[in-house]
């Protein structure tokens, strides 16, 4: 499966696209009942972490509404899970478009009947220097990020107060630290990570829980995607901290973290000590992130 985009970041010299086949057998161990029969709308579903929170919450028994632009992708993603036998629906949708974002909400509850749990996941990276990057990629990347998931959370919210449902914001651990190289992509979650620990105060008595997942660097086609500068995909190489966890293991941690109505959940032990340091010491963890990551912006 090579979705688009494929070709151009080959040609870019790029890392290769990571396929979406995954595994999709049943669990191993009894599945827990928390979200059987539940509707799960995801946002950026047809790969990487969405793909993997979508098949974590169909094999315990969830109705999914796979939700992404790619739609070659989306309906290899879905025919893969009717395969399985689990309940799927693909709704083709562009998030940084409102009125797209209102039909495929509309269209996942008109199917289902509701919605229970809105995973607001998609979106994109970038890797350029602030002096350099043009101010239309920051529109973009915020377009995606943060537009896109206050769209679909808008559009979804009479259902999730109707059923006292869930919000889950993949943000990032750079939605709470700040990370070089990556002003419009951090500004981009930061501001996610305003909208929805003030939201949560608004829907605390409505019966709605919100959890913030911010995860460390986890192998997924996000940097393979990652705009440049000029607003193309670049082939600059990317600077890491510490390995890459699986899309796998983050949705297992995800999974659990929603079971037990978490508020917050760091990923990955670089993740957790990046956040850590960040909060106990701002200044050394701003030195030493420049160290490791300033190669990536020369
Ligand atoms: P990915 O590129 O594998 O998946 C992102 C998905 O979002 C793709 O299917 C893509 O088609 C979809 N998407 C992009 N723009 C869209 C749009 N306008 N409308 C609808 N769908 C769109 O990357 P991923 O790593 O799985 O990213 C998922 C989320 O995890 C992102 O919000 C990302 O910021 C966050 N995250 C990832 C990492 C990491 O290291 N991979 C770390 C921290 C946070």
């Amino acid at each position: 499966m090579r979705p688009p985009g494929d070709e151009q970041a080959t040609r870019c010299g790029g890392p290769a696209f990571i396929t979406n086949e995954v595994n999709l057998a049943p669990e191993s161990t009894m599945p827990r009942t928390a979200f059987k029969d539940k509707v799960v709308a995801i946002t950026g579903a047809a790969s990487g972490i969405g793909l993997a929170i979508a098949h974590k919450f169909a094999r315990q028994g969830a109705a999914i509404a796979l939700i992404d632009m790619d739609q070659t992708a989306l309906d290899q993603c879905e025919q893969a899970f009717h395969n399985s036998g689990y309940r799927a629906m693909a709704v083709t949708c562009d998030v940084t478009d409102p009125a797209m974002c209102a039909t495929a909400i509309k269209t996942v509850i008109d199917h289902f009947g509701g919605i229970d749990v809105l995973v607001n996941n998609a979106g994109i990276t970038q890797r350029s220097r602030f002096a350099d990057t043009r101010v239309e990629v920051f529109h973009k990347v915020m377009a995606v990020n943060f537009f896109g998931s206050l769209y679909c959370t808008k559009a979804a919210l009479d259902s999730l107060i109707e059923r006292r449902g869930m919000i889950i914001v993949n943000e990032s651990v750079a939605g709470v630290t700040p990370l070089l190289g990556r002003t419009g992509y951090s500004a981009s979650k930061h501001a996610l990570h305003g909208l929805f620990t003030s939201l949560r105060c608004e829907l605390r008595e409505k019966g709605v829980h919100v959890l913030i997942v911010c995860p460390g660097f986890i192998k997924t086609n996000l940097q393979t995607r990652a705009l440049g500068a000029d607003g193309r995909v670049t082939d600059r190489p990317q600077s890491r901290v510490g390995g890459q966890a699986t899309p796998e293991s983050a949705a297992e941690e995800i999974f659990t973290a929603a079971v037990k109505k978490k508020h917050l959940l760091i990923l990955t032990f670089m993740g957790k000590l990046g956040y850590w340091v960040s909060r106990v010491a701002p200044v050394l963890y701003e030195k030493m992130m420049t160290k490791k990551f300033t190669d990536e912006i020369q």
